[in-house]
Protein backbone atom coordinates (compact mmCIF):
# COMPACT_ATOMS: atom_id res chain seq x y z
CA UNK A 1 0.00 0.00 0.00
CA UNK A 2 0.99 3.42 -0.86
CA UNK A 3 2.88 5.81 2.13
CA UNK A 4 -0.24 8.31 1.36
CA UNK A 5 -3.16 5.91 1.56
CA UNK A 6 -6.09 7.31 3.18
CA UNK A 7 -4.81 10.85 3.49
CA UNK A 8 -5.88 13.75 2.23
CA UNK A 9 -4.98 15.62 -0.68
CA UNK A 10 -3.63 18.46 0.92
CA UNK A 11 -1.82 16.25 2.73
CA UNK A 12 -0.28 14.26 0.39
CA UNK A 13 0.95 17.61 -1.48
CA UNK A 14 2.88 17.81 1.52
CA UNK A 15 4.26 14.79 2.27
CA UNK A 16 4.45 13.02 -0.65
CA UNK A 17 7.77 12.38 -1.89
CA UNK A 18 9.71 13.49 0.86
CA UNK A 19 13.31 11.81 1.28
CA UNK A 20 13.25 8.20 3.65
CA UNK A 21 12.70 9.41 7.54
CA UNK A 22 16.12 8.75 9.21
CA UNK A 23 18.29 10.53 11.23
CA UNK A 24 19.95 13.23 9.58
CA UNK A 25 17.91 12.84 6.48
CA UNK A 26 16.94 16.37 4.84
CA UNK A 27 13.67 17.03 5.04
CA UNK A 28 13.19 18.18 1.81
CA UNK A 29 14.19 16.65 -1.39
CA UNK A 30 17.73 18.04 -2.40
CA UNK A 31 18.16 19.27 -5.87
CA UNK A 32 20.40 16.16 -7.21
CA UNK A 33 22.77 18.06 -10.03
CA UNK A 34 24.06 14.48 -11.67
CA UNK A 35 24.81 13.41 -15.25
CA UNK A 36 26.26 10.21 -14.12
CA UNK A 37 25.86 7.82 -10.86
CA UNK A 38 28.39 5.23 -9.85
CA UNK A 39 27.67 1.78 -11.82
CA UNK A 40 25.68 -1.10 -10.03
CA UNK A 41 22.67 0.85 -8.65
CA UNK A 42 19.26 1.74 -10.70
CA UNK A 43 19.70 5.06 -11.91
CA UNK A 44 23.47 4.70 -14.02
CA UNK A 45 23.30 7.63 -16.44
CA UNK A 46 21.67 11.23 -15.85
CA UNK A 47 19.04 10.47 -18.89
CA UNK A 48 18.07 7.63 -17.19
CA UNK A 49 16.73 9.16 -13.95
CA UNK A 50 17.37 11.96 -11.15
CA UNK A 51 16.41 11.67 -7.41
CA UNK A 52 14.74 15.08 -7.41
CA UNK A 53 12.70 13.96 -10.80
CA UNK A 54 11.36 10.78 -9.08
CA UNK A 55 10.30 13.05 -5.57
CA UNK A 56 8.39 15.44 -8.14
CA UNK A 57 6.65 12.29 -9.83
CA UNK A 58 6.30 10.55 -7.03
CA UNK A 59 4.23 13.33 -5.22
CA UNK A 60 2.30 14.27 -8.26
CA UNK A 61 1.31 10.90 -9.13
CA UNK A 62 0.11 10.72 -5.58
CA UNK A 63 -1.88 13.61 -5.76
CA UNK A 64 -3.59 12.62 -9.36
CA UNK A 65 -3.86 8.73 -8.01
CA UNK A 66 -1.07 7.59 -10.76
CA UNK A 67 2.47 6.93 -12.20
CA UNK A 68 3.98 10.29 -12.71
CA UNK A 69 7.06 11.13 -15.55
CA UNK A 70 7.99 15.04 -16.29
CA UNK A 71 8.91 16.27 -19.32
CA UNK A 72 10.96 19.37 -20.42
CA UNK A 73 7.74 21.08 -21.07
CA UNK A 74 3.54 20.45 -20.89
CA UNK A 75 4.49 20.23 -25.15
CA UNK A 76 6.64 17.98 -24.89
CA UNK A 77 4.56 15.73 -22.37
CA UNK A 78 1.79 15.55 -25.58
CA UNK A 79 4.86 14.81 -27.70
CA UNK A 80 5.57 11.71 -25.74
CA UNK A 81 1.88 11.37 -24.84
CA UNK A 82 1.49 10.87 -29.04
CA UNK A 83 3.80 8.31 -29.27
CA UNK A 84 1.69 5.79 -27.63
CA UNK A 85 -0.25 5.46 -31.02
CA UNK A 86 0.13 5.33 -34.44
CA UNK A 87 1.85 7.93 -36.39
CA UNK A 88 -0.96 7.51 -38.34
CA UNK A 89 -3.44 7.65 -35.72
CA UNK A 90 -7.12 9.23 -35.53
CA UNK A 91 -7.11 11.90 -32.62
CA UNK A 92 -9.85 13.56 -31.20
CA UNK A 93 -9.08 17.38 -29.79
CA UNK A 94 -10.78 20.37 -28.07
CA UNK A 95 -11.14 23.02 -31.50
CA UNK A 96 -10.26 25.41 -28.35
CA UNK A 97 -7.90 23.43 -26.92
CA UNK A 98 -4.14 25.48 -25.67
CA UNK A 99 -3.17 26.30 -29.26
CA UNK A 100 0.35 24.31 -29.18
CA UNK A 101 -1.23 21.61 -28.28
CA UNK A 102 -3.49 21.54 -31.24
CA UNK A 103 -0.76 22.89 -33.36
CA UNK A 104 1.20 19.93 -32.49
CA UNK A 105 -2.18 17.88 -34.41
CA UNK A 106 -3.33 19.51 -37.15
CA UNK A 107 0.49 21.43 -38.58
CA UNK A 108 2.55 18.09 -37.82
CA UNK A 109 0.30 15.45 -37.32
CA UNK A 110 -0.24 15.58 -41.08
CA UNK A 111 3.17 14.84 -42.32
CA UNK A 112 2.71 11.52 -40.49
CA UNK A 113 -0.74 10.82 -42.06
CA UNK A 114 -2.57 10.99 -38.23
CA UNK A 115 -6.01 13.08 -38.88
CA UNK A 116 -7.27 15.15 -36.22
CA UNK A 117 -11.09 15.60 -35.46
CA UNK A 118 -12.13 18.84 -33.74
CA UNK A 119 -14.81 18.88 -31.39
CA UNK A 120 -16.60 20.97 -29.18
CA UNK A 121 -15.67 19.54 -25.55
CA UNK A 122 -19.23 20.78 -24.07
CA UNK A 123 -21.18 18.51 -26.16
CA UNK A 124 -20.83 15.39 -25.18
CA UNK A 125 -22.95 13.57 -28.30
CA UNK A 126 -20.79 15.21 -30.84
CA UNK A 127 -17.45 13.89 -29.08
CA UNK A 128 -18.82 10.45 -28.49
CA UNK A 129 -19.76 9.90 -32.34
CA UNK A 130 -16.21 11.24 -32.46
CA UNK A 131 -14.53 8.67 -30.51
CA UNK A 132 -15.83 5.91 -33.38
CA UNK A 133 -12.48 4.90 -34.69
CA UNK A 134 -10.40 7.00 -32.60
CA UNK A 135 -7.04 5.71 -31.16
CA UNK A 136 -6.59 8.74 -28.99
CA UNK A 137 -8.39 11.15 -27.23
CA UNK A 138 -7.31 14.79 -25.80
CA UNK A 139 -9.70 16.87 -23.93
CA UNK A 140 -9.33 19.83 -21.95
CA UNK A 141 -11.93 20.76 -19.03
CA UNK A 142 -11.98 23.94 -18.71
CA UNK A 143 -10.50 24.42 -22.24
CA UNK A 144 -7.84 27.16 -22.78
CA UNK A 145 -8.83 29.97 -23.24
CA UNK A 146 -12.95 29.34 -24.03
CA UNK A 147 -13.34 27.76 -20.89
CA UNK A 148 -15.45 25.17 -22.13
CA UNK A 149 -16.48 22.45 -19.65
CA UNK A 150 -16.74 18.77 -20.57
CA UNK A 151 -18.71 15.71 -18.90
CA UNK A 152 -15.93 14.33 -18.14
CA UNK A 153 -17.30 10.75 -16.27
CA UNK A 154 -19.51 10.32 -19.74
CA UNK A 155 -16.93 11.19 -21.67
CA UNK A 156 -14.03 8.70 -19.74
CA UNK A 157 -16.84 5.85 -19.77
CA UNK A 158 -17.23 6.30 -23.88
CA UNK A 159 -13.66 6.43 -24.18
CA UNK A 160 -13.30 3.22 -22.71
CA UNK A 161 -16.06 1.69 -23.84
CA UNK A 162 -14.72 2.30 -27.53
CA UNK A 163 -11.09 1.44 -26.13
CA UNK A 164 -9.55 4.83 -27.05
CA UNK A 165 -6.68 5.83 -25.08
CA UNK A 166 -7.78 9.02 -23.17
CA UNK A 167 -5.65 11.78 -21.93
CA UNK A 168 -7.19 14.78 -19.79
CA UNK A 169 -4.88 17.49 -19.76
CA UNK A 170 -5.46 18.76 -16.34
CA UNK A 171 -3.67 21.98 -16.28
CA UNK A 172 -6.16 24.63 -15.77
CA UNK A 173 -8.23 22.37 -13.01
CA UNK A 174 -5.80 20.88 -10.93
CA UNK A 175 -5.75 17.54 -9.27
CA UNK A 176 -7.11 19.94 -6.24
CA UNK A 177 -10.27 20.34 -8.34
CA UNK A 178 -10.76 16.99 -10.32
CA UNK A 179 -8.81 14.27 -10.65
CA UNK A 180 -9.39 12.69 -14.18
CA UNK A 181 -7.77 9.47 -13.54
CA UNK A 182 -10.15 9.01 -10.95
CA UNK A 183 -13.11 9.22 -13.02
CA UNK A 184 -11.45 6.76 -15.99
CA UNK A 185 -9.04 8.52 -17.69
CA UNK A 186 -5.86 7.18 -18.84
CA UNK A 187 -3.48 9.37 -19.01
CA UNK A 188 -3.07 13.13 -17.02
CA UNK A 189 -1.45 16.14 -18.60
CA UNK A 190 -0.07 18.72 -17.10
CA UNK A 191 1.99 21.85 -18.46
CA UNK A 192 3.56 22.02 -14.57
CA UNK A 193 4.53 25.33 -16.06
CA UNK A 194 1.36 26.76 -14.67
CA UNK A 195 -0.39 26.21 -11.27
CA UNK A 196 1.47 23.15 -10.46
CA UNK A 197 4.75 24.88 -10.02
CA UNK A 198 2.60 27.94 -9.64
CA UNK A 199 5.25 30.76 -9.44
CA UNK A 200 6.49 32.15 -13.18
CA UNK A 201 9.64 31.06 -12.50
CA UNK A 202 10.28 27.46 -14.17
CA UNK A 203 9.05 25.28 -17.34
CA UNK A 204 8.09 21.63 -16.75
CA UNK A 205 5.38 18.98 -18.27
CA UNK A 206 4.34 15.74 -16.48
CA UNK A 207 2.37 12.96 -17.38
CA UNK A 208 0.72 11.16 -14.84
CA UNK A 209 -0.89 7.68 -15.65
CA UNK A 210 -3.35 5.58 -14.69
CA UNK A 211 -1.81 2.07 -15.99
CA UNK A 212 1.88 1.38 -14.95
CA UNK A 213 2.51 -0.97 -18.38
CA UNK A 214 1.61 2.69 -19.97
CA UNK A 215 3.82 4.34 -17.64
CA UNK A 216 6.95 1.96 -18.45
CA UNK A 217 6.37 1.96 -22.25
CA UNK A 218 6.52 6.20 -21.68
CA UNK A 219 9.79 5.96 -18.80
CA UNK A 220 11.69 3.17 -21.89
CA UNK A 221 10.95 6.06 -24.58
CA UNK A 222 11.80 9.27 -22.54
CA UNK A 223 15.26 7.03 -21.86
CA UNK A 224 15.98 6.92 -25.90
CA UNK A 225 14.38 10.13 -27.23
CA UNK A 226 16.31 12.16 -24.14
CA UNK A 227 13.00 14.49 -23.99
CA UNK A 228 14.20 14.62 -19.51
CA UNK A 229 13.44 17.28 -17.27
CA UNK A 230 15.81 19.70 -15.49
CA UNK A 231 16.42 18.96 -12.15
CA UNK A 232 16.02 22.45 -10.80
CA UNK A 233 12.92 22.16 -13.08
CA UNK A 234 11.36 19.49 -10.92
CA UNK A 235 12.76 21.05 -7.69
CA UNK A 236 11.09 23.96 -7.74
CA UNK A 237 8.07 22.48 -9.13
CA UNK A 238 7.52 20.11 -5.46
CA UNK A 239 8.77 23.43 -3.28
CA UNK A 240 5.35 24.67 -5.56
CA UNK A 241 3.38 21.77 -5.49
CA UNK A 242 3.65 21.85 -1.38
CA UNK A 243 1.45 24.78 -1.69
CA UNK A 244 -0.57 23.85 -4.25
CA UNK A 245 -4.21 23.60 -2.08
CA UNK A 246 -3.49 27.23 -0.69
CA UNK A 247 -2.30 28.80 -3.52
CA UNK A 248 -5.73 27.39 -5.42
CA UNK A 249 -7.78 27.65 -2.95
CA UNK A 250 -7.47 31.20 -2.54
CA UNK A 251 -6.87 31.60 -6.63
CA UNK A 252 -10.47 30.08 -6.74
CA UNK A 253 -12.36 32.15 -3.77
CA UNK A 254 -10.35 35.25 -6.12
CA UNK A 255 -12.26 34.03 -9.30
CA UNK A 256 -15.43 33.26 -7.88
CA UNK A 257 -15.59 36.64 -6.41
CA UNK A 258 -14.45 38.55 -9.42
CA UNK A 259 -16.08 36.59 -12.04
CA UNK A 260 -20.02 38.46 -10.90
CA UNK A 261 -18.37 41.84 -10.44
CA UNK A 262 -17.19 41.91 -13.83
CA UNK A 263 -20.26 40.71 -15.53
CA UNK A 264 -22.23 43.38 -13.88
CA UNK A 265 -19.93 46.00 -15.58
CA UNK A 266 -21.64 47.67 -18.63
CA UNK A 267 -18.14 47.15 -21.13
CA UNK A 268 -18.53 43.36 -20.77
CA UNK A 269 -20.52 41.54 -22.97
CA UNK A 270 -19.82 37.99 -21.85
CA UNK A 271 -18.17 36.64 -19.12
CA UNK A 272 -16.94 33.25 -19.21
CA UNK A 273 -16.67 31.36 -15.79
CA UNK A 274 -16.83 27.57 -15.15
CA UNK A 275 -17.68 27.94 -11.97
CA UNK A 276 -14.47 26.42 -10.16
CA UNK A 277 -11.43 27.05 -10.53
CA UNK A 278 -9.11 30.00 -11.18
CA UNK A 279 -9.67 30.89 -14.61
CA UNK A 280 -11.82 33.27 -16.14
CA UNK A 281 -12.41 35.43 -19.51
CA UNK A 282 -13.77 38.27 -20.24
CA UNK A 283 -15.27 39.71 -23.46
CA UNK A 284 -15.30 43.29 -24.95
CA UNK A 285 -17.00 44.87 -27.72
CA UNK A 286 -13.71 44.51 -29.48
CA UNK A 287 -9.91 43.98 -29.57
CA UNK A 288 -9.24 47.91 -29.16
CA UNK A 289 -11.41 48.16 -25.84
CA UNK A 290 -9.80 44.75 -24.75
CA UNK A 291 -6.48 45.80 -25.63
CA UNK A 292 -7.14 49.07 -23.72
CA UNK A 293 -8.44 47.50 -20.58
CA UNK A 294 -5.18 45.43 -20.69
CA UNK A 295 -3.05 48.49 -20.70
CA UNK A 296 -5.22 49.92 -17.92
CA UNK A 297 -4.43 47.81 -15.31
CA UNK A 298 -1.68 48.63 -12.86
CA UNK A 299 -1.78 44.93 -10.79
CA UNK A 300 -2.72 42.90 -13.23
CA UNK A 301 -0.35 42.15 -15.49
CA UNK A 302 -0.51 41.12 -19.49
CA UNK A 303 1.39 37.99 -19.95
CA UNK A 304 0.45 34.77 -21.78
CA UNK A 305 1.12 32.27 -18.66
CA UNK A 306 -0.63 31.18 -16.15
CA UNK A 307 -1.24 30.04 -12.24
CA UNK A 308 1.49 31.67 -10.80
CA UNK A 309 0.62 33.65 -7.55
CA UNK A 310 0.27 36.55 -9.64
CA UNK A 311 -2.74 37.59 -11.80
CA UNK A 312 -2.17 37.56 -15.02
CA UNK A 313 -4.53 38.13 -18.46
CA UNK A 314 -4.01 38.62 -22.14
CA UNK A 315 -6.22 39.28 -25.32
CA UNK A 316 -5.51 35.83 -26.85
CA UNK A 317 -6.58 36.62 -30.16
CA UNK A 318 -3.14 38.96 -30.59
CA UNK A 319 -1.39 35.49 -30.74
CA UNK A 320 -1.91 34.66 -34.71
CA UNK A 321 -2.38 31.11 -33.66
CA UNK A 322 -5.41 31.21 -31.93
CA UNK A 323 -8.74 29.64 -33.12
CA UNK A 324 -10.75 32.19 -35.38
CA UNK A 325 -13.82 31.10 -33.57
CA UNK A 326 -11.72 33.08 -29.93
CA UNK A 327 -14.06 36.15 -30.01
CA UNK A 328 -11.59 39.10 -30.51
CA UNK A 329 -12.16 40.89 -27.54
CA UNK A 330 -11.60 37.84 -24.97
CA UNK A 331 -9.35 38.53 -22.63
CA UNK A 332 -8.81 35.32 -20.71
CA UNK A 333 -8.03 35.93 -17.20
CA UNK A 334 -5.25 34.07 -14.35
CA UNK A 335 -6.65 34.91 -11.39
CA UNK A 336 -3.64 34.96 -8.56
CA UNK A 337 -3.84 34.86 -4.63
CA UNK A 338 -3.32 38.43 -4.19
CA UNK A 339 -6.17 40.31 -1.96
CA UNK A 340 -9.32 39.77 -4.01
CA UNK A 341 -10.19 43.90 -2.87
CA UNK A 342 -7.00 45.10 -4.46
CA UNK A 343 -7.61 42.75 -7.63
CA UNK A 344 -10.53 44.38 -8.18
CA UNK A 345 -9.83 47.86 -7.58
CA UNK A 346 -7.34 47.73 -9.83
CA UNK A 347 -10.14 45.96 -12.53
CA UNK A 348 -12.47 48.33 -11.84
CA UNK A 349 -10.36 51.20 -12.58
CA UNK A 350 -9.69 50.22 -15.53
CA UNK A 351 -13.15 49.31 -16.81
CA UNK A 352 -14.08 52.82 -15.42
CA UNK A 353 -11.58 54.08 -18.09
CA UNK A 354 -12.95 52.41 -21.34
N1 LIG B 1 -1.76 22.68 -21.87
C1 LIG B 1 -2.31 23.86 -21.53
C2 LIG B 1 -3.74 23.89 -21.09
C3 LIG B 1 -1.56 25.02 -21.60
O1 LIG B 1 -2.14 26.19 -21.26
C4 LIG B 1 -0.21 24.95 -22.03
C5 LIG B 1 0.62 26.17 -22.13
O2 LIG B 1 0.12 27.27 -22.09
C6 LIG B 1 0.32 23.71 -22.38
C7 LIG B 1 -0.47 22.59 -22.27
C8 LIG B 1 1.73 23.58 -22.87
O3 LIG B 1 2.59 23.64 -21.77
P1 LIG B 1 4.08 24.25 -21.82
O4 LIG B 1 3.94 25.70 -22.15
O5 LIG B 1 4.61 23.96 -20.44
O6 LIG B 1 4.81 23.50 -22.89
Amino acid sequence: MSETAGLHPQTIAVVAGRPPRVPDAPLNQPLTMASTYVAGGELEYGRYGNPTWQAFETALGALEGGHGLAYPSGLAAFGAVLELVPADAVVVAPRHAYLGSLGRLTQDGPRHGLTTRVVDVADTDAVIAAFDGADLALLESPTNPALEVADLPALCAAARARGVLLVVDNTFATPVVQQPLQLGADVVLHSATKFIAGHSDAMLGALVCADRVVWQRLEQRRRTTGVIPGPLECWLALRGLRTLHLRVERATANAAALAPRLAAHPACRRMRYPGFGAMIAVEFADAATADAFCAATRLWVTATSLGGVESTMERRRRWPGESPTIPEGLVRMAVGIEAVEDLWADLSAALNSL
